[in-house]
């Protein structure tokens, strides 16, 4: 008996919301592949219980800090978070019994903060301050832990975070693509996911090219092209992009850099949702863009491979609010607009 296309095989019982985190699915980009001649591939992390490809570095986080002892059973962990790793971390927190304390710049989305008060994290928003001020929420965060005796999650230096996707991310995209890949992009925030995917693919195949896909003012672009980290532009993206080299980066392969305006991953972020049904956020538009760039690049015939790192419902007060595109110059799409 032949089998039908739409029997498949599905996967084990999970024992715990651990257990439903990674293993998503590679999507093929179909615009973005016809467009450039090339299979362009997506890891589809925004399918992760949490929402984000931010619960693998929680879930590795929080085992790390079990396997060290310092973390037991109604502990608390205190992390500085654009959102996600926050959401991540009280989730699987919450599995786990742990309570959480999560620090996060007050510019971030209202989708964010009330997902994050939804879930049940103590949050405790700042005002967003550059890295260099003792205000900045990564400091802020880290005292809050030292006074509280607390366990600071640490994601920018954690290297628990990197190795997350080396063990995880990077073997399933190779295993997913039977090994077939040109080049990976990828946009940078604490530098885990770039970096343990980066190293985990370079160890099985060094020919593999690295891209850091950067946001308009982020110094990562610079410091990848020239060794110069000075900052120009801004993005209203969120969770990307870096005055400094975070822990996680230090000493990952990176080929190569581009740097995307959020126009040009705004058209990618619309042209996903309205024509093959994808809903994600600005950081995923700027790796797609990245990875169209690069498929370019190599010409026809080449595969590239990115990261939807979270969904557009996350973002919906601000990529889909036409009153907040307008205010930021950017253009609103045809079915937002009426
Ligand atoms: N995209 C989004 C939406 C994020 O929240 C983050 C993490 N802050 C990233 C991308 C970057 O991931 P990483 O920290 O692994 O560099």
């Amino acid at each position: 008996m032949g089998q039908s296309p739409h029997i498949t095989v599905a996967p084990p019982i999970a024992d715990d919301l651990a257990a439903a985190i990674g293993n998503t699915p590679l999507i093929r980009l179909r615009r973005a592949s016809e467009a450039t001649g090339c299979a362009i591939l997506a890891k589809a992390e925004f399918m992760n219980p949490g929402g984000s490809v931010k619960d693998r570095a929680a879930l590795a986080i929080l085992r790390d800090a079990e396997r060290r002892g310092l973390l037991k059973p109604g502990g608390t962990v205190v992390e500085g978070t654009a959102g996600n790793t926050g959401i991540g971390l009280t989730l699987v927190g919450n599995a786990r019994g742990y309570r959480t304390i999560i620090v996060m710049p007050e510019t971030q989305s209202q989708e964010k903060i009330d997902t994050l008060r939804m879930i049940g994290a103590d949050l405790r928003l700042v005002p967003a301050k550059p890295f260099r001020d003792p205000g900045n929420y990564v400091h802020v965060s880290r005292r809050l832990a030292e006074e509280t005796d607390a366990v600071w999650a640490n994601q920018f230096d954690n290297l628990a975070n990197r190795e997350a996707h080396r063990l995880t991310t990077g073997p399933e995209i190779w295993h997913q693509s039977h090994g077939r890949i040109d080049a990976f992009t990828c946009a940078c925030g604490t530098g885990g996911t770039l970096a343990g995917v980066s190293l985990a693919l370079k160890h099985r195949d060094p020919a593999i090219r690295i891209v850091l896909a950067d946001p308009e003012g982020s110094g990562l672009y610079g410091w990848v092209t020239s060794g110069d980290l000075s900052i120009t532009g801004s993005s209203i993206t969120e969770g990307i992009g870096q005055s400094r080299v975070p822990g996680n980066l230090e000493g990952a392969p990176i080929d190569d850099a581009v740097r995307i305006p959020d126009a040009e991953a705004l058209e990618q972020v619309f042209d996903l949702l309205i024509h093959e049904g994808l809903s994600v956020g600005g950081s995923s538009g700027i790796n797609v863009a990245a990875a169209i760039r690069v498929a370019k690049d190599l010409g026809p015939g080449h595969t590239v491979v990115t990261v939807l790192c979270d969904s557009g419902n996350r973002y919906q007060s601000k990529l889909f609010n036409p009153a907040f595109l307008q205010s930021k110059g950017l253009p609103v799409p045809p079915w937002l607009s009426a």
